[in-house]
């Protein structure tokens, strides 16, 4: 029989906020251990919350850009589990009444589009980081408190790359939207995976596998990689599989047994008896939705059919907003976009990354770390973006050649120039005059009687060595298709 595999996730991502969610410790990353923490996130008796306006406001909009509902009415609840990096002993999460629900993500998958449902996407607390040493351990509550959001899937999700391509347009949505830097290495981001498997074709689902402790999406692709032909192989060995847990061992590449439903945790939800219910006003609500913003996906179709864009240049601009809004800029009133779109992709960024990464290594020599750098930024241009829509102005009218619009460009790089009178200055206009370049091209085919006799006889590629030749009687400035078409009148002729 054959199988296919049903895939929901769960996807917990650390809210870009200034400080925690129920006290005012700094939300960030990397300071010394328990240099971040009060009574109120070390779990003190007697200690109350109060909730993070700007965390229920991002919660707001992550459920507004995956398309949710926004219930009138939401509330907290405790989570109740002894563990040591949960002083509390329990975590404060939004268990029958989240404040999103019921929306979808589209995103692009083999060609095509897919979607995914999102059941719900709720407001929780992280908990503290357990620290493993040599001899003993430590807790670093650091992290606790920090407001985490938990994104649910429905098992819409039918293989290993899909999961990878829903992750990667979730993560993109909300990085576009500020929600979270969603910085892996960080820990911002973090995702269960449950899978079964079920007869091709069939509705009903199997039993339901969770896999835990994947550290990236590509750990999460490999990990059903791995899980989903575990999972139909026992079966076709006439096996049965039980809803259990698993732990993904990245280095052996492999799932692991670690508990099955008759362990399951009982958390014994119940309301949080020190947080009012969460009831947003419309005024609350519409000052959230004027912080949406375009989403990726939006973003790169539009670029591709107002600017007639190819796909790959329109992903380039999807994936670094600021050299996507450089671009937009430059655009305006541009003749060709396509044509600035290239400058912007393959001349621009090209020279922008070429003076970073001298800079880096300047500044590495002087022994500064990545983070105390500066460097030149798109900002930091000396010329303004609608000097590169004039340069390709100068192309496209034929007034500088290719090579021409090279050297100018990097002129503006260093100078901030305006192209037109770097034209001037040097002198690299192009050369359409008819009458000079009839007498070039009269020298060259002079010049080159055996290219000219070769091409006479039919060998049409001997007709580049003449080109060439009054390329470099016109010091580069003849306009090189002119000069063609003069050349093939000649020796036709
Ligand atoms: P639990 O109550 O155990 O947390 P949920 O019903 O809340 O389970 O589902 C948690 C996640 O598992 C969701 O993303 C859901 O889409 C997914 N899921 C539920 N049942 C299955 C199944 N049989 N196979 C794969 N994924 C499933
Ligand atoms: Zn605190
Ligand atoms: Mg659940």
């Amino acid at each position: 029989m054959e199988y296919e595999a049903v895939i929901g996730l769960e996807t917990h991502v650390q809210l870009k906020t200034q400080s925690k969610m129920w006290c005012g410790c700094a939300n960030t990353f990397g300071s010394p251990p328990n240099t971040n923490v009060c009574p109120v996130c070390l779990g003190m008796p007697g200690v109350l919350p109060v909730a993070n306006e700007e965390a229920l406001r991002l919660t707001v909009l992550t459920g507004l850009l995956l398309n949710c509902e926004i219930p009138a009415r939401a509330k907290f609840d405790r989570k109740n589990y002894f563990y040591p990096d949960v002083a509390k002993n329990y975590q404060i999460t939004q268990y029958d009444q989240p404040s999103t629900r019921g929306g979808h993500v589209d995103f692009e998958f083999q060609g095509g589009m897919a979607r995914v449902r999102i059941t719900r996407a709720h407001l929780e607390e992280d908990v503290g980081k357990n620290n493993h040493f040599d001899r003993n351990s430590g807790v670093d509550f650091n992290r606790a408190g920090v407001p985490l959001l938990e994104i649910v899937s429905e098992p819409d999700l039918t293989s290993a790359d899909m999961a990878y391509e829903y992750l990667n347009a979730l993560k993109d949505i909300l990085v576009y939207g500020g929600i979270s830097d969603c910085d892996m290495e960080k820990g911002m981001v973090r995702c269960d995976v449950n899978v079964s498997v079920r007869p091709k074709g069939g509705t009903g689902l199997g039993a339901k596998i969770e896999i835990k402790n994947m550290n990236s999406f590509s750990g999460v692709r490999r990990a059903l990689t791995y899980e989903i032909p575990r999972q139909i192989e026992v079966l076709q060995g006439g096996g049965t599989l039980i809803q259990s847990t698993r732990r993904w061992d990245d280095a052996g590449g492999i799932t692991e047994e670690m508990r099955t439903k008759e362990h399951a945790h009982d958390y014994r939800y119940f309301p949080e008896p020190d947080l009012m219910p969460f009831e947003p006003t419309p005024e609350w609500l519409a000052a959230v939705k004027s912080r949406m913003v375009e989403l990726p996906l939006a973003r790169k179709q539009r670029f591709m059919k107002t600017y007639e864009l190819p796909a790959g240049d329109a992903e380039v601009f999807k994936n670094d907003v600021p050299l996507g809004h450089y671009f937009e800029t430059a655009a305006q009133g541009a003749a060709n976009p396509k044509a600035v779109a290239n400058w912007v992709i393959n001349n621009l960024r090209a020279r922008l990354a070429e003076t970073q990464a001298r800079e880096i290594a300047e500044q590495e020599s002087l022994g500064l770390e990545r983070s105390d750098m500066t460097f030149t930024g798109l900002s930091d241009l000396k010329f303004p973006p609608q000097a590169l829509r004039d340069l390709v102005g100068l192309v496209e009218n034929q007034t500088l050649s290719s090579s021409a619009a090279q050297q100018v460009f990097v002129e503006m790089f260093e100078t901030g120039k305006a192209p037109a009178d770097i034209v001037q200055e040097k002198g690299l206009a192009q050369v359409s005059d008819t009458g000079a370049l009839e007498a070039l091209c009269d020298e060259a085919i002079a010049a080159n009687p055996g290219p000219a006799a070769d091409y006479r006889s039919g060998k049409l590629a001997a007709l580049n060595r003449i080109k060439g030749h009054v390329m470099k009687l016109s010091q580069g400035k003849a306009n090189p298709g002119l000069v063609g078409e003069i050349l093939e009148r000649k020796l036709r002729a």
